[in-house]
């Protein structure tokens, strides 16, 4: 057993965390998680801490799923892993049709890679491609939204639209067309509705671009954009416009795919079928990283032909299509079906709503939004006038540690509080992440403002 000062001291030695400022990190008593129970994750020192933001909004079942365990160690008992360059293996085929049996209408290719930046960086190559190889050379830009986030690597860096995590590469990224995205809260629009002030700018955009756009990317919650539900219809409208104007629809469900608005699919919400889709997460339960890009019959079609045509999908990473992965994501739909998972989730969001009506009226509370069991509470200095608080306040950040000293473990989006708790979480477990949401907000804020 390993003490957790040595550890720490080996952290401080060895290891880059990802996304942390790691001076601030070690200032402030590192979480050292040795394992995990359910729902729960368990440090070092044996101390329990609710899952409230699912391992990085992937968690599905919880942790030590047994049936999760067991189709990894059967697998293990064959192979854990083979290229799929040039071959296939067998959970990745069952995996590849099991998708696309469960995908929106029309989208029958598969196309694995390791994470939701890599199914971005390849939705991005595809799209591009398919026009390359159907004659029509000029469509090779991208339409993204104000405040987007695809992933972290240059492709999806380049098409994510997020001050704080982009700004500094903009020299290393290629130009995209940024609409404002039909935010709700914050209104970018002069039109009351913002899904038409939105769908107008994108209509315009086309018809003035649209014979040098390839496809237009969007998220239907906003994730890392601060948990913003695209208003109901603004996906219906997008995707009539890029039927109309000839531009494919890639949707980005790396975040809200198997389940997590309550339906297997966010964009079921407005019935529609992107042209591409990429998801993530969620895909092996929050087990192992596989992630997938799925395309209709069209787009597939224009990479088929003679292999000195030069119209295969130049792409791959050395673990795609892994067995060890591909093997846990088979088990993990089969336990979504299994377990009803889709229909406690909206009963979920529910229990959570009514809980979250106590903090509907604090005055440091601007905004409370949420698809599903998908969450974002907006902390404000000012609720008339929507003013945030100043960025060293740190509001979101204090209440995630509040929620720490209160047994669980969130993670912020500046000053929206992010609450992503496990999908298969009980209602019993629901009730008490979300009273301990509420109380940490409440301390939190206390903090903030010091009354
Ligand atoms: N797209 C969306 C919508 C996401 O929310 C994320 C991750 N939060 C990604 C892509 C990137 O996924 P990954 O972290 O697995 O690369």
């Amino acid at each position: 057993m390993h003490a957790y000062a040595d550890l720490v001291e080996k952290n401080k030695r060895y290891l880059w965390n990802p996304f942390t400022q790691m001076k601030d990190y070690f200032d402030r008593r590192p979480v050292v998680i040795a394992r995990g129970e359910g729902r729960r994750l368990i440090d070092i020192d044996g101390n329990a801490y609710w899952d409230g933001v699912s391992s990085l909004w992937l968690n599905v079942h919880g942790h030590r799923v047994p049936e999760l365990d067991d189709a990894i160690r059967r697998q293990l008992e064959d192979i854990a892993h083979s290229t799929l360059l040039g071959q296939a293996n067998v959970p990745a085929i069952l995996l590849a049709e099991r998708l696309a049996q469960i995908a929106p209408t029309g989208l029958t290719k598969v196309f694995f890679s390791d994470s939701g930046a890599e199914a971005v960086e390849i939705a991005l190559k595809m799209a591009y491609q398919f026009w390359q190889n159907t004659g029509k050379c000029s469509k090779s830009k991208f339409v993204t939204m104000c405040d987007g986030y695809h992933g972290d690597t240059i492709g999806a860096v380049s098409v994510g639209d997020i001050p704080m995590f982009h700004a500094r590469y903009a020299p290393l990224l290629f130009q995209s067309y940024k609409i404002p995205f039909p935010n709700r809260y914050r209104n970018p629009y002069t039109s009351s509705d913002p899904a038409f002030g939105a769908l107008h700018a994108v209509e315009e955009l086309f018809q003035r671009e649209a014979d040098q756009i390839a496809a237009l990317i969007v998220e239907p919650v906003q994730g890392a954009g601060g948990i913003v539900p695209a208003p109901k219809g603004f996906l219906t409208g997008l995707r009539a416009l890029c039927d109309t104007y000839d531009v494919l629809l890639i949707v980005d469900e790396v975040a809200t795919g198997f389940g997590r608005t309550g339906r297997m699919w966010a964009c079921e919400h407005d019935g529609v079928s992107p042209d591409i889709l990429t998801v993530g997460k969620g895909l092996t339960g929050g087990y192992l990283p596989v992630a997938a890009t799925l395309a209709t019959e069209r787009i597939y079609t224009a990479f088929y032909g003679e292999y000195e045509e030069f119209k295969a999908l130049y792409h791959g990473h050395s673990y795609t299509g892994n067995q060890l992965g591909c093997a846990c994501a088979l088990a993990n739909l089969e336990l979504i079906e299994r377990n009803r998972i889709i229909d406690h989730v909206a009963q979920s969001a529910r229990v959570v709503s009514t809980r979250l009506n106590a903090l509907r009226d604090h005055p440091h509370v601007g905004d409370i939004r949420q698809a599903g069991l998908m969450i974002g509470i907006e902390l404000v200095e000012d609720r008339e006038t929507k003013r945030p608080f100043p960025l060293t306040t740190r509001a979101g950040w204090r209440v995630c540690w509040q929620a720490r000293e209160l047994g669980m473990l969130l993670r912020p989006l500046g000053d929206v509080v992010v609450f992503m708790p496990p999908l298969a979480s009980t209602v019993d477990e629901i009730q008490e992440m979300t009273s301990i949401l509420c109380d940490a907000v409440e301390r939190g804020l206390k903090e903030v403002v010091g009354k």
